[in-house]
């Protein structure tokens, strides 16, 4: 798998914490040689403390660059990669894991500004992004090459009651996945989906608004999953022969079953 790897660029969305950050770590170990990295999120303050562990880790072989990227803000995103430094521009491997949840309430009481803030992270982010990569992709001999990794959820397949919003924009991604797939279909442009259940990560801490206790209540008494656990998979779907599309995971802990 590391061979397959070698060379890469990988562009991680949300990777300053949880899932997409462990995603950078594992790229990296995975990887160590010869791989680029570009990691995004809008805490750059984080983006450049993992980067230098990452660097800390794994040395030079593996290159780093943190980026401040809103993927809400289409301004941020549109022209995003002709503005990245030239020896990051060929990106080979998108992983769209940037997205959020807020609020528990019933549909009903869901204040429009955080139905705003989730479809514009959690579907027109992704989209967007993808759309400002894939001319890279396309570009490449054979009708085009690379890599998208969408981050949906359990959410997307199993909606429940206090998150309507947050399914909704999970559905969306799924819908937007298997069309987009079957549009690449005749390129060598792998358009795979992770869907996790429960991931102990910062999620539930900007769920509920900051409210720490209120998101440690949410794992009390349950084991759920690693952000380690899903970027393993990340990583390991990536790292697959080109021909070999590992289209959709399901991910979660025992007791979620
Ligand atoms: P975290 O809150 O730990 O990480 C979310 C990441 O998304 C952060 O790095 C955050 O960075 C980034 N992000 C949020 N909004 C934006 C934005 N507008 N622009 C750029 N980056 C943004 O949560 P997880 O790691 O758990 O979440 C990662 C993905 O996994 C999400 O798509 C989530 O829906 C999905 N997921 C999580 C599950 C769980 O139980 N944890 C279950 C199923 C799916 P910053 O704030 O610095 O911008």
């Amino acid at each position: 798998m590391a061979k397959r790897l070698e060379g890469k660029t990988v562009l991680i969305t949300g990777a300053s914490s949880g899932i997409g950050r462990s995603c950078a770590f594992e790229f990296a170990r995975t990887s160590p040689k010869d791989l680029k990295l570009v990691l995004t999120a809008r805490r750059m303050d984080r983006l450049r403390e993992i980067a230098a562990e990452i660097q800390a880790e794994v040395g030079d072989g593996v290159k780093v660059l943190p980026v401040e990227l809103d993927v809400a803000n289409p301004e941020q995103v549109r022209g995003f990669v002709a503005r990245l430094p030239e020896e990051f521009r060929g990106i080979d491997v998108l992983v769209n894991n940037a997205g959020l949840v807020k609020g528990v309430a019933r549909a009903p009481e869901i204040a429009e500004e955080d139905i705003n803030i989730m479809f514009q992270t959690n579907v027109t982010g992704l989209i967007n992004m993808t759309q400002a990569v894939l001319p890279i992709f396309k570009a490449r001999p054979g009708g085009g090459a690379g890599d998208i990794i969408n981050i949906g959820s359990i959410a997307g397949r199993d909606p429940y009651a206090g998150g309507s919003i947050y399914c909704a924009t999970k559905a969306a991604v799924r819908a937007f996945t298997d069309a987009l797939r079957k549009e690449l279909i005749d390129t060598r442009i792998r358009v795979m989906e992770i869907d996790p259940g429960q991931v102990e990560t910062e999620f539930s801490v900007v769920r509920f608004y900051g409210d720490k206790s209120k998101a440690d209540a949410v794992y009390a008494g349950c084991d759920p999953l690693t952000p380690d656990d899903i970027a393993e998979v990340v990583v390991f779907v990536a790292g697959r022969r080109q021909n070999v599309v590992v289209a959709d995971t399901l991910i979660f802990p025992s007791h979620q079953a």
